[in-house]
C-alpha cells in the first residue's frame, strides 16, 4: 500500500528496454551524418575541406566581435541583485553533507508523473525528439517488470539467427541497394514451409516451431509454468526448440542414423527456425529433404510428449520409421491440401446475465502522435450501460494502442464495480497474449502481466476474441 502511494513501481520498471534505446540512438548516429553544405554565396559542396570551411566561416561570423571597446558604462548600468555575502556563500566549495542532502531530497519512491504513464513532458525534456517518441510508445504497466536486454529485431525481445541475418542483409543492402531484400527471404522461407507435401498439422507444427511458441520447457519456464528448463532426454542442456530438434544427444544421433549431416562445428543452431534457414538458403536443398526433415522433427515433439505423459521413450530408429511412414502414406494418396475456409462471421452477442460485456477498441493517429480509446459496456439486453473515450497523447502503435484500450477497458470495469466480465478485443494478438496462449510481443508484455494482476480482482473475468 505504501509502495503504491509513494508510485514505487515508476523506479522499478521505468528503466526498461535499455538495448532497444541504445539501437535507436545509434540509428540516429547514422542519420545525422552530414553530406553536404551550402556556403554563403548559395553554393553546395560536399568535399571535406569545403565543408570544414563553411563550418569555420559559419561560427566564426557568429562569435567574432564587431570590436566594442569600452563596456564599463554597460556593467554599470546593471543593478546586482547579489550582494557580496551572498557571492561568497555561492563561491564557497561544497560539502559532503550537502551533496548528501540533495540526494536525500530525491525521494527514490517518489514518480515524477501520474500513476502508470510516463510524463511525457520531462521525457521530451531529457531525450531526442526520436527517442522520446520511443520511450512513450511503449506502454507503462504500473506492475513491477525487472530490467533485462532485449534484442529489438523481433516481437518477443528474443535473438534469433534468422532475425541476424535479416538485419545484416538490410545493412548490407544499404550499401548495396541492388541486392535482394531480406523481406523476400523471410516470404519465401514462409512459402516453402507451407507449400511442403505433408499433412496440414505438420505444416502447422512446423510454423509454430519455427515461430517458437511451442511449449518447450525454456518456453514454458518463460512463461512461469516449470522452474526447471533442463532437457530430460539428455539432462545436459536447457530445452530450447533448437536443444530438442538439432542439439541434444538423442536428436543428433536420430541425424546420424537417418544420414543427414547436421553441422554443428561452428554453427548454433539456438532454435528450430535456424537449421530450416540453413537447408533452404545456403544448402539449398529440395523438398524431399526438407519434407523429411520437418516429418521427423514432428515425430521428435510427438514422442518427447508421449515421454512426457509416461510411455517409454522411442529409439532413433523408430522415430526415423515413424516419418518414412507418415511421408510414404501421403505420397500414396496424393495428398492435396484442402482449402481452409474462414470460419463464419462472428456477430456480437450479449452475454448471459448476470454477466456485462465490454468491448474495446482504439484508433492511432499518427500525424498528430495521439490514441484515441473506447470502451463500452452492455448488459445481457444489450443494452450500454457505461461507456468511456479518451484520447491519450503517446505515440503508440496499432497493437500497443489496442493493449492500452484493454488496460483501460479493465480499471473503468473495476471502476464502476462490475464483478463478472467478459472482455472482448478485436486482436488476435492480445488476446492470445491474455489467454496465454502464446507469449506476449516484448513491447506490451509489461501492460499485459499488468491486466493480468487486475483480472484477478473480478469474481469471474472471461476474455473473447472477436472479429
Ligand atoms: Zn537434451
Amino acid at each position: 500500500m505504501w509502495h503504491q502511494r509513494a508510485k514505487h513501481m515508476w523506479i522499478t520498471d521505468g528503466d526498461n528496454n535499455t538495448s532497444f534505446f541504445h539501437q535507436k540512438a545509434s540509428n540516429r548516429k547514422q542519420r545525422s551524418f552530414i553530406k553536404g553544405l551550402t556556403d554563403g554565396s548559395g553554393v553546395w559542396h560536399e568535399d571535406d575541406q569545403n565543408m570544414e570551411r563553411i563550418i569555420l566561416d559559419y561560427f566564426f561570423d557568429i562569435f567574432h566581435s564587431n570590436g566594442p571597446t569600452d563596456t564599463t558604462a554597460i556593467a554599470e548600468a546593471i543593478q546586482p541583485v547579489v550582494t557580496e555575502s551572498m557571492n561568497n556563500f555561492l563561491c564557497q566549495p561544497f560539502q559532503e553533507v550537502e551533496v548528501h542532502k540533495a540526494l536525500k531530497q530525491m525521494h527514490p519512491k517518489k514518480s515524477p508523473g501520474p500513476d502508470g504513464e510516463w510524463k511525457a513532458s520531462l521525457i521530451r525534456q531529457i531525450f531526442l525528439p526520436d527517442d522520446a517518441d520511443t520511450i512513450l510508445s511503449i506502454p507503462r504497466s504500473k506492475y513491477c517488470a525487472r530490467d533485462r536486454l532485449i534484442w529489438a529485431y523481433t516481437p518477443r525481445g528474443t535473438f534469433t539467427v534468422n532475425s541476424a541475418y535479416k538485419v545484416a542483409s538490410s545493412l548490407s543492402s544499404l550499401s548495396h541497394p541492388c541486392q535482394t531484400s531480406s523481406d523476400q527471404s523471410h516470404k519465401t522461407f514462409w512459402r516453402t514451409i507451407w507449400s511442403l507435401n505433408i499433412p496440414n498439422k505438420l505444416k502447422t507444427f512446423s510454423w509454430r516451431a519455427s515461430l517458437n511458441i511451442l511449449p518447450t520447457k525454456v518456453n514454458l519456464c518463460h512463461r512461469g509454468v516449470l522452474d526447471n528448463p533442463t532437457c530430460e532426454a539428455c539432462g545436459l542442456g536447457d530445452e530450447t526448440s533448437g536443444h530438442l530438434f538439432w542439439d541434444c544427444t538423442s536428436t543428433r544421433e536420430t541425424w546420424e542414423t537417418a544420414g543427414i549431416p547436421i553441422d554443428l562445428r561452428g554453427m548454433q543452431y539456438r532454435q528450430y527456425i535456424d537449421f530450416l534457414w540453413h537447408l533452404i538458403f545456403v544448402q539449398h536443398v529440395g523438398m524431399d529433404l526438407l519434407e523429411f526433415v520437418v516429418t521427423t522433427t514432428w515425430c521428435m515433439w510427438f514422442s518427447r510428449n508421449k515421454t512426457r505423459l509416461g510411455a517409454p521413450r522411442q529409439s532413433c530408429r523408430d522415430i526415423i520409421h515413424k516419418a518414412r511412414t507418415m511421408l510414404e502414406e501421403v505420397r500414396l494418396a496424393h495428398l492435396r491440401t484442402p482449402q481452409h475456409k474462414e470460419a463464419a462471421d462472428m456477430r456480437w452477442t450479449p452475454p448471459d446475465f448476470p454477466k456485462y460485456k465490454v468491448n474495446t477498441d482504439a484508433a492511432v493517429f499518427s500525424n498528430t502522435k495521439a490514441v484515441g480509446i473506447g470502451v463500452v459496456v452492455r448488459d445481457h439486453e444489450g443494452a450500454v450501460i457505461a461507456a468511456l473515450s479518451k484520447r491519450l497523447s503517446l505515440p503508440l502503435g496499432p497493437l500497443e494502442a489496442e493493449v492500452k484500450a484493454m488496460d483501460e477497458a479493465v480499471s473503468f470495469a473495476k471502476d464502476i464495480g462490475l464483478q463478472d466480465v467478459i472482455f472482448e478485443t478485436d486482436s488476435t494478438i492480445i488476446n492470445n497474449a491474455l489467454t496465454s496462449t502464446t507469449i506476449a510481443p516484448v513491447s506490451i508484455e509489461n501492460i499485459v502481466t499488468s491486466i493480468l494482476h487486475k483480472l484477478q480482482d473480478f469474481r469471474s473475468s472471461e476474455l473473447q476474441h472477436v472479429r
